[in-house]
């Protein structure tokens, strides 16, 4: 078993953060296309790191450490699968080090998750805002609630919408993430409509996409297997990002990544409104491009 010490996953864009690890695993640990904190040996799906709040001096000896070693940071990431699952006293006094320690620090971040975000207090939230996190990365993955229940993701298209709502009323910035092809070919249309409605709702700081990867040992694989459930070709990939995008409203002013290495485009904008347009219009030439055709879907073994 991995231990919680050891940070597994991290949003792309912290990649030259401090990295301290506050939670090994993740607490939900349960939707049907991720196998981050699992692993297939001899065909059993296996947890490689379980759950586990790190003991506050442990993270203290971290964050003493790091402070030590690169005392000019500006960034810290508080690592694990949903550190705002944390108890708000407890994430108090970790921010409250990193502060005390690192006098640069811009920006602290951390995953969250919708039930994690709901289950705080707007009292709880603008205490960690003050005392510096800054930013969640949340994974709403859709805003599909058939999509979403039979992924067990654990929240519906209402309850995201609260929670973002709820995270930037007490000034925490809100990345969040969709995933590309994640409702087959048969939610395809559904997922794009239903989704761009939570960005509607809540013009988030950022949304970002990644692309469908079935992860080998995933419960989605086995689906595939059995022939429940069929993964889009790039260029259908590329369609519902088209119809996904045509459904944002242009007043939308959020800032827009397709970040990702499982991606099939790289466009970014720092306002997606004003952008709209131009972005439809490359996806557009791109999907009727005879290139796409050539295109093979990724199949990435980690995410
Ligand atoms: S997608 Fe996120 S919330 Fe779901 S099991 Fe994986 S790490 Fe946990």
């Amino acid at each position: 078993m991995i231990p919680a010490s050891y940070i597994i996953i991290r949003p792309p864009v912290e990649a030259f953060s401090v990295l301290i690890p506050i939670t090994g695993g993740c607490s939900w640990n349960r939707c049907r296309f991720c196998n981050t904190y699992r692993n297939s040996f001899n065909n059993q799906n296996v947890l490689i790191q379980k759950y586990e709040i790190r003991e506050l001096e442990q993270i203290y000896i971290d964050i003493d450490i790091w402070s030590k070693e690169v005392p000019q940071a500006q960034s810290v990431f508080l690592g694990g699968g949903n550190a705002l699952s944390v108890p708000t006293a407890q994430l108090a006094s970790i921010l409250k080090r990193i502060k005390h320690n690192f006098h640069h620090v811009r920006r602290v971040s951390c995953y969250a998750k919708v039930l994690d975000i709901l289950q705080k207090s707007e009292e709880e939230l603008k205490t960690l805002q003050n005392l510096g996190l800054s930013i969640c990365y949340i994974g709403i993955e859709s805003g599909y609630n058939i999509l979403l229940k039979y992924m067990h993701k654990g929240q519906t298209q209402k309850m995201e919408i609260r929670a973002i709502q709820k995270l930037m009323s007490c000034g925490i910035k809100a990345s969040l993430y969709i995933i590309l092809g994640l409702g087959g070919r048969k939610w395809s249309k559904m997922h794009a409509k239903e989704t761009a409605k939570v960005i509607n709702a809540v013009n988030p700081t950022i949304f970002r996409f990644r692309t469908l990867n079935v992860l080998p040992g995933s419960p989605l694989e086995q689906e595939i297997k059995m022939k429940k459930f069929e993964i889009l070709t790039p260029r259908e990939v590329l369609e519902e990002e088209f119809l996904l995008l045509s459904k944002i409203e242009s007043k939308i002013t959020s800032q827009f990544r397709n970040d990702h290495i499982s991606n099939y485009t790289t466009t970014e904008s720092e306002n997606f409104g004003q952008d709209k347009e131009y972005i439809l219009q490359e996806l557009h030439f791109l999907i009727n491009s005879d290139e796409v055709s050539k295109w093979k879907h990724k199949n990435l073994k980690s995410m």
